[in-house]
């Protein structure tokens, strides 16, 4: 059996410089070859017709352009359109592109099969982490996505806050970041392109020595460690204390304002005490609060709470002067959230081997589609928070 072949996205321009130097291509070719995917979004090798027919078979021959197979594409009544990847190293992931009402369009990525942090109100870590996704897989998502799009629109903003915990996968999603933010990528600013973290302070100290100063958001779900003990595990070997000064040192180092985001769950951490809490851990701190009324996740015990229920909490932060964000929702519908659609897919798989793919994603397709854009349009809600430019 031959070996599967490389991902080009994978450390693309080592790849491209290897293959020009075997067939001794000109420089200028390797530069035409990013053009075609970040400018011109060619949907495949033989798509980049100003290459020489030869350098495109040859590239064809060598290189594996897209390693995942969608699964899924779901679209919702407000724009936002999902896809559930299965990847050809195994595993399935989920990325969304948001369309603003201002024209944003903002990509939602995955950095990991799975998560290992264990929020106990969050789908995608129900089953733990598989593994780390390779650059390769992270920019493929960027393109994908970005194939969604029409001629006249274009990729605005980057979020980090699919399945996964990206500093936990710093060494490959960084090159993955870079590529999207050069110049001879796709050229988006780092203002502009968010990491959202649990909170871990040493690869927070590595990312504020980074050249690029990428937006940093922190999961903080709770003002005080026993509450955010049972509610993000990890805290237990972490801590806020040293979570916030590795925030502090970030905010000194990169000039960003940082962002905390605070998942609201029904009569968990909600309450008025909670509130003040959190104005006070805040208060001296040049930070944003995103406060996200929690998607309820079927099979989880967690509740959102009532629209009163948000407004009073709101007002205590804001009578406090914390500089809050937050999305009120219009229904009380209840919606799923990023790693359930791929949760859905993986349980109606097991049941289901036999079928072929390609009948039971038809079948589903048509039996979910009332689901969907309710689905879709509510991890817009969550991801909807593009840092502002
Ligand atoms: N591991 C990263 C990215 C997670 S996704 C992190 O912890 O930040 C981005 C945000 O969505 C996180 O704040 C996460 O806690 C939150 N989130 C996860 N499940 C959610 C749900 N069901 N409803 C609302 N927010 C959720």
């Amino acid at each position: 059996m031959t070996a599967p072949k490389p991902h080009a996205l994978d450390g693309l321009d080592d790849r491209l410089r290897a293959l020009g130097e075997q067939h001794a291509w000109p420089a200028y070719r390797g530069r035409q070859v990013r053009q075609g995917l970040f400018g011109r979004r060619a949907a495949d090798w033989q798509a980049m017709t100003d290459l020489p027919q030869s350098m495109r078979q040859t590239l064809d021959a060598e290189l594996t352009l897209w390693s995942a197979r969608i699964l899924r594409h779901d679209r919702a009544e407000d724009g936002a359109e999902k896809l559930l990847l299965h990847l050809e190293q195994g595993g399935e992931i989920e990325c969304v592109l948001l369309r603003g009402h201002s024209g944003s369009r903002t990509l939602c990525l995955s950095t990991q099969v799975g998560c290992a942090m264990g929020c106990v109100f969050c789908a995608s870590g129900l089953d733990g982490v598989e593994r780390n996704l390779t650059t390769g897989e992270i920019v493929e998502q960027i393109l994908r996505l970005q194939l969604l799009l029409g001629p006249d629109e274009r990729i605005s903003h980057i979020v980090v806050m699919g399945m996964g915990e990206p500093l936990a996968n710093l060494d490959r999603l960084l090159p993955a970041l870079d590529e999207v933010h050069r110049d001879d990528g796709l050229g988006i600013s780092q203002r502009r392109i968010t990491i959202s973290t649990v909170g871990l302070p040493e690869a927070i100290d590595r990312l504020a020595h980074h050249p690029a100063n990428y937006r940093l958001a922190i999961s903080l779900h709770a003002p005080n460690d026993a509450l955010r003990n049972e509610l993000v595990p990890i805290n237990r070997r972490v801590g806020l204390r040293d979570i916030l000064a590795a925030a502090d040192r970030y905010f000194a180092a990169s000039g960003r304002r940082l962002t905390y985001e605070y998942v609201l769950l029904a009569d968990v951490n909600d309450r008025p005490e909670h509130a003040r809490e959190l104005a006070t851990l805040l208060a001296d701190r040049e930070a944003l609060l995103n406060v996200i009324p929690y998607n309820a996740v079927a099979e989880l015990p967690y509740r959102t709470p009532s629209l009163d229920r948000q407004q009073k909490f709101r007002a205590i932060l804001e009578a406090r002067g914390v500089h809050v964000r937050f999305r009120h929702r219009k229904g009380d519908q209840i919606d799923a959230a990023c790693g359930q659609l791929r949760r859905a897919y993986r349980q109606t798989s097991d049941t289901s081997r036999q079928t072929s793919d390609t009948s039971r994603q038809t079948s589903d397709t048509s039996r979910r589609t009332s689901d969907t854009s309710r689905r879709t349009s509510d991890t817009s809600r969550r991801t909807s928070d593009p840092a502002p430019s």
